[in-house]
Order: structure tokens, then C-alpha cells, then sequence
């Protein structure tokens, strides 16, 4: 065989990927930096296969990276209309706020004509059985 003839001339090398036995050439064994690699010429070329092919694959994933992004912007221009509502709802709680201190001191007022109201009835009915019992 051609290959237990070369490697007879040159020496085995055994490739640390598939285990197996090549010749100790380039010819087997890609060269990178005046060395040749630990792994055979079609391990290496398998390895650039898939390397290519989950490169295209997020080729692929790209187009959903693009609908993604302007998924994004959406949300992006959402919050922002919802931000700017919130500022507004801040700025009518700021206003209620106001509203709630005369709403208070308009309770208050309230409360004072109450008692008013309620004394003169305390009085009246005193009065009516003072009247009924005399
Ligand atoms: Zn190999």
C-alpha cells in the first residue's frame, strides 16, 4: 500500500483527532509556522467544513437578529409614548396634590359647620322636651 510505503520513508504520525496513522509529510498534515499539524489534512478540512457551515447558519440567524432589532426600536418608541404619559400622570398627581390640601381644609370646614349643626339639634330637641315637660 502507498501510504505504509510512505510512511516507512518518512515515519508515522498519527493524527490527534481521528487516531490515525499518515505519513509524517505534508502531503497528510497541513504546515502552519514551518510544523505540521496534529491533526490530518481531512480532519482539518472537516473542521473548516463545519466551522463554514455554522457560519452560515448563523447567516441565517442574522435575519432574526435584524427583526429582532427593530422589535427593539418598537418597544424602544413604546416606552418612550408610556414615559411620556407617566410624566404626564406625574404632573396631575403633583396638580392633586394642591387639590388635596383644600379638599382637606374644605373637610375641615365641613366638620365645623357639623358640629354647628348638630349642637343647635342637640339644643332644639332639649329644648322641645323642656317645653313638652313644662
Ligand atoms: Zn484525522
Amino acid at each position: 500500500m502507498k501510504i505504509a510505503k510512505l510512511i516507512k520513508e518518512h515515519g508515522e504520525k498519527i493524527c490527534s483527532v481521528c487516531g490515525k496513522p499518515y505519513p509524517n509529510t505534508a502531503d497528510y498534515f497541513y504546515r502552519t509556522g514551518g510544523r505540521l499539524r496534529p491533526d490530518c489534512i481531512k480532519c482539518q478540512d472537516r473542521k473548516q467544513k463545519n466551522k463554514t457551515i455554522s457560519e452560515l447558519k448563523s447567516g441565517v440567524d442574522y435575519k432574526k437578529i435584524v427583526a429582532q432589532n427593530k422589535e427593539i426600536q418598537d418597544l424602544k418608541r413604546t416606552v418612550g409614548l408610556q414615559s411620556e404619559n407617566i410624566r404626564k400622570h406625574v404632573n396631575i398627581m403633583n396638580f392633586s396634590e394642591i387639590e388635596k390640601k383644600s379638599l382637606k381644609e374644605s373637610i375641615k370646614e365641613n366638620e365645623k359647620w357639623n358640629k354647628v349643626l348638630f349642637t343647635c339639634l342637640v339644643i332644639y330637641i332639649l329644648g322641645s322636651w323642656l317645653i313638652i315637660l313644662t
